[in-house]
């Protein structure tokens, strides 16, 4: 049984909701915060967590009176004792910390770590059975097949919270997965739609991050503009709905207006619409069985005028081609694709690679992985969490030959 529930048959939950968010002080946090401020009588918050930010944690959970707040940085620890001083909130420092604050009591967790950080900490809500709203992508693609596993086992019920997902968890309420033909995932294209490949080339950061619709953290804008995150969200929806490589299309959509779409097998396609806005699929999640009321601005699509359409271009973005490569290879080479991103990211943060090879360093990573014969299943979180570090330095080792080549 999917741990991804297909129809609405769950009982609403009546009375307070014990809730706790992990990234609470990032974007998705701040969108999930936003909501539970609007009804404080629905809600109680149990654990916040984050990585760093001690003064943006501090403040949440005075303002929303939280059993419990975690900070990843152990070096922190002091700083948030002293910010929470006189309060009577707990707290605690380092990834046990984190992970702690995901394995208290609560009926809802919002799993929004950026990273692959956030795999141990959504794994301690999964395994005691919550309902767990996933929008960190990184715990599918870096370990879907044991992920969902370990859901389905635990009776835990996996909300996918990413707005794509969202939008086809919705869609296919309206008919039997067996009747499913394709899941048509759309993307903006993000800032360099447009742009010549030598141009993409070259895009500083400041350019990455000017996205034309969504407002998100760092790292997901810059994947957005080199459609990473595309290729992420492709392998993210393979895990959470069982779907083949071939099964999941893409569909650049400039306006992100339609999110998602499901075509059944009678050619009927059920699309999810609405303003680019995370508190809509997040207000979905923390409502889910039911309806609650959004804070998104209504959708007015008279004044959007047009809704267009166009096939990606997988060799100006060659990073969502290696999505499929690397979801085809299976056994452990999608971990391989996201952990030799992040270090490409991070580089091309610091300046020392040129935004277009982001995508050489991953395809040189997954190659190298291959050839050196390192594929093979993931069955825990520790073997995928090897995998990680061991693609990381392995990505690291080969960056300066990528630095150093011209495209
Ligand atoms: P942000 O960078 O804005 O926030 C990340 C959060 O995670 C912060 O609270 C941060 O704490 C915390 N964090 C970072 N590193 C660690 C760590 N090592 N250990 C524990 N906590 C950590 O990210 P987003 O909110 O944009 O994204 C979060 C996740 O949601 C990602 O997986 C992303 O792909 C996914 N997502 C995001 C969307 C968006 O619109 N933003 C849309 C769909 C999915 P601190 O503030 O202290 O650094």
């Amino acid at each position: 049984m999917s741990a991804v529930p297909l129809r609405n048959d769950k009982p609403a939950t009546h009375g307070v909701r014990k809730v706790t968010v992990l990234g609470a002080t990032g974007s998705i946090g701040d969108s999930t915060m936003d909501l539970l401020r609007a009804s404080p009588e629905r809600y109680q918050v149990e654990a916040l967590t984050a990585n760093s930010n001690v003064e943006g944690l501090a403040k949440l959970a005075i303002e929303f009176n939280a059993r419990f707040a975690a900070v990843a940085d152990p070096a922190k620890l002091g700083e948030l004792r002293a910010a929470l001083d006189g309060t009577g909130i707990a707290c605690g420092a380092g990834e046990q910390a984190v992970i702690e604050a995901a394995a208290r009591p609560s009926d809802w967790v919002m799993a929004a770590v950026a990273g692959a950080a956030g795999l141990k900490p959504a794994l301690a809500a999964v395994d005691r059975g919550a309902t767990v709203a996933l929008a960190n992508k990184e715990c599918l693609v870096c370990a879907g097949e044991f992920f969902m596993e370990r859901a389905a086992a635990a009776n835990a019920c996996i909300l996918p919270a990413d707005s794509e997902h969202n939008a086809l968890f919705q869609a296919l309420a309206s008919g039997n997965r067996d009747e499913l033909t394709k899941v048509i995932i759309t993307a903006s294209g993000g800032p360099f739609r447009t742009w010549a490949a030598a141009d993409i080339e070259q895009a500083t950061l400041a350019q990455a991050l000017k996205h034309p619709n969504w407002s998100m953290g760092q790292k997901i804008t810059i994947d957005s503009a080199s459609m990473m995150n595309k290729g992420l969200e492709v392998i993210e929806a393979s895990w959470l709905f069982a779907l083949t490589p071939d099964e999941i299309e893409v569909v650049v959509h400039p306006q992100s207006i339609i999110h998602g779409m499901v075509e059944f097998s009678d050619r009927s396609v059920v699309a999810q619409l609405g303003a680019p806005d995370m508190r809509i699929p997040i207000a979905h999640c923390l409502g889910w069985p039911e309806r609650i009321i959004g804070r998104a601005a209504p959708l007015d699509l008279t004044k959007i005028g047009q809704l267009t359409f166009e096939a990606p271009d997988f060799v100006r973005f060659p990073g969502l081609r290696l999505a499929y490569d690397a979801l085809r290879a299976g056994n452990g080479a999608t971990t391989v694709y996201n952990a030799a991103n992040e270090i490409a990211v991070a580089a091309f943060v610091k300046e020392q690679i040129r935004f277009g090879a982001i995508a050489r360093l991953v395809e040189e990573t997954l190659n190298s992985w291959i050839r050196s014969g390192n594929l093979a299943p993931l069955s825990s979180a520790d073997e995928a969490i090897a995998v990680d570090h061991k693609a990381r330095n392995l990505a690291a080792s080969l960056l300066p030959q990528i630095a150093a080549k011209a495209s």
